[in-house]
């Protein structure tokens, strides 16, 4: 009986050959167009009616927006880089543990061969992995438009609520730059969800520098647990550095489940993913903190 529903609302559709004529069409569409990209969140968003852009912008022709590459400075993973192409890609798998192990919770095959990892941040669902992988590794997001050019946008500014970013309508992500760490972290990321491959309940991504015996550093981000995934750094949790990894991991976890105030919904209640939040917190430290090279001495596990 609902089956009008599944079908999409009408819409026009063109695949431009390059950017310039993509911008083109966007800026043209004056917020009534979006871009397509995997299309594994906004066909399912038009079939729902949540959202009805009168025109698709399907860039996967566009050359040059697809393809990782690794220098000095970091990583930079074209906007059009599959989910799949990603997880598999030699340079994630050698230098960016966090990024592989986030990957590895997303959805299905048949899903990541299509969905990308632009998209997946373009997109900005608050219970979504990669955005909260992208506040931990301090990502920088670079932006296109016709009429202002390129612009760089760090992760940290870029997701504003459920489903909102930074961009402006007129606005393509063509890229994403993972900066070279200052200093060899060990990671985590650590997700709950009710079947493997659905959207988390709660999940966190962490990273831990240490110092011997001793925590230096960290950088937590939790994703299902409000409006956008929620970054915490290590004075923002009034940590003392100098405790043992152990305790500080406990403290770490009350103090991120005491700053949150989840929602509420058919998957979990608020209370569930506090405590969600608390236990997963401590186990993605200690894990990270376990797997962080001792500096000079031997690399963690
Ligand atoms: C059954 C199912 C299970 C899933 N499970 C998970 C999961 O566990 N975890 C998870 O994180 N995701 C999950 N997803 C979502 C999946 O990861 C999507 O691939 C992703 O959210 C969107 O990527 P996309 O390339 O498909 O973007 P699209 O669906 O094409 O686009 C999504 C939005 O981003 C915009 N957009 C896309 N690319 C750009 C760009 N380069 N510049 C500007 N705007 C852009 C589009 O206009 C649109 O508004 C699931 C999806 C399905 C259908």
């Amino acid at each position: 009986m609902l089956s009008w529903l599944l079908k999409l609302p009408p819409f026009d559709y063109r695949a431009p050959e390059s950017l310039e004529e993509g911008l083109g069409l966007l800026a043209a569409g004056d917020g009534d167009a979006r871009v397509l990209a995997g299309g594994q969140s906004l066909i399912p968003m038009m079939a729902l009616r949540l959202a009805r852009p009168s025109l698709l912008i399907d860039l996967r022709r566009v050359g040059g927006l697809a393809g990782i590459r690794v220098d000095a400075a970091g990583m930079q993973i074209g906007a059009l880089t599959t989910q799949l192409v990603a997880e598999r890609h030699p340079a994630v798998r050698a230098s960016s543990p966090l990024l592989l192990e986030a990957l590895e919770f997303i959805g299905h095959p048949a899903i990541c061969s299509r969905g990308t990892v632009g998209g997946s941040l373009c997109h900005a669902d608050p219970a979504a992995e990669l955005p909260a992988v992208a506040l931990v590794l301090e990502a920088e997001l670079t932006a296109r438009s016709l009429r202002r050019g390129e612009r760089t946008i760090a992760a940290q500014d870029f997701f504003l609520g459920p489903f909102t970013t930074a961009l402006e309508f007129d606005e393509v992500v063509t890229g994403v730059g993972l900066p070279a760490p200052p200093q060899p972290r060990g990671s985590c990321f650590l997700e709950v969800s009710r079947r493997p491959g659905d959207f988390a309940m709660v999940g966190v991504a962490a990273s831990v520098v240490r110092n011997g015996d001793r925590v230096l550093d960290l950088r937590l981000a939790l994703s299902g647990v409000g409006d956008r995934p929620r970054l915490f750094a290590l004075d923002e949790l009034e940590l003392d550095a100098q405790a043992a990894p152990e305790s500080l991991f406990k403290v770490a976890g009350r103090s991120v489940g005491s700053r949150l105030r989840p929602h509420e919904d058919l998957h979990a209640s608020a209370a569930y993913r506090k405590h969600l939040a608390t236990v997963l917190t401590e186990r993605a430290l200690r894990k990270a903190y376990a797997r962080a090279p001792i500096p000079g001495g031997a690399a963690g596990a």
